[in-house]
């Protein structure tokens, strides 16, 4: 069993991998490859110069498989609370078991309802629904979070990836018992 299972690979999920990776968080990423991250130009992202979003992606892959992120091409089509974790089915025909997971799945918003997932409309432009999550990025099932455009944020990659972040360190700080801190030093 996984500790985390992440499911969408753009830059919340990516980020989000990075960290509970790190994090020495057993970690896998789900993701159906049909991110529009790929047809961006990224003018706008903080410390990465005119990048094409194509290979903010493939970088951001690169740095969590560095630190054992798996990654595994697959379309979710369910996740089911069991009494230890979560069963994670996909269209493909797999499952995969996970203690905890993030749902970082972008603008669409069916995986979540499917789920059981409590939803809102969303404030932002291209996106109709989004999950309702607390300041942490809990959703109404224990176990399960949210981040990115998927839980509501702003849609750009620097506050996408960055809400992945964010997610990932309070799944750590809980899971831990206190506040968790992920600095390197020269
Ligand atoms: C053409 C274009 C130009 C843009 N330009 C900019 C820009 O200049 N600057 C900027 O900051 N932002 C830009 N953006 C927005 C930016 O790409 C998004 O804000 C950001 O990628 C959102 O990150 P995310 O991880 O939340 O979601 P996404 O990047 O949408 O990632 C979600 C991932 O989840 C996957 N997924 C969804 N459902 C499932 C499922 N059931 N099973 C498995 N995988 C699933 C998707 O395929 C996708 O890979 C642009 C977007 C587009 C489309």
């Amino acid at each position: 069993m996984y500790d985390v299972v992440i499911i969408g690979g753009g830059p919340a999920g990516q980020s989000a991998a990075l960290f509970t990776s790190k994090g020495q968080l057993k970690t896998l990423l789900l993701d159906n490859e049909k991110g529009l991250t790929q047809r961006a130009l990224i003018r706008n992202h903080y410390g990465a110069d005119d990048v094409p979003g194509g290979e903010l992606v493939a970088v951001g892959r690169k740095q969590a498989e560095k630190f054992g992120t798996e990654f595994n091409k697959a379309n979710v089509t369910n996740v089911i609370k069991k009494d230890e974790g979560f069963t994670i089915e996909t269209e493909e025909g797999d499952t995969y078991e996970g203690k905890q997971i993030i749902l970082a799945t972008g603008a669409n918003s069916k995986l979540a309802e499917t789920i059981g997932l409590n939803t809102k409309p969303s404030s932002e432009p291209y996106v109709k629904h989004v999950v309702d999550v607390d300041a942490a990025g809990r959703t109404n099932i224990e176990g399960i979070w949210a981040a990115g455009t998927a839980a509501g944020v702003s849609v750009h990659t620097i506050i996408t990836s960055g809400d992945g972040a964010k997610v990932a360190v309070n799944l750590l700080s809980d899971l831990k018992g206190e506040r968790y801190v992920d600095h390197d030093a020269l």
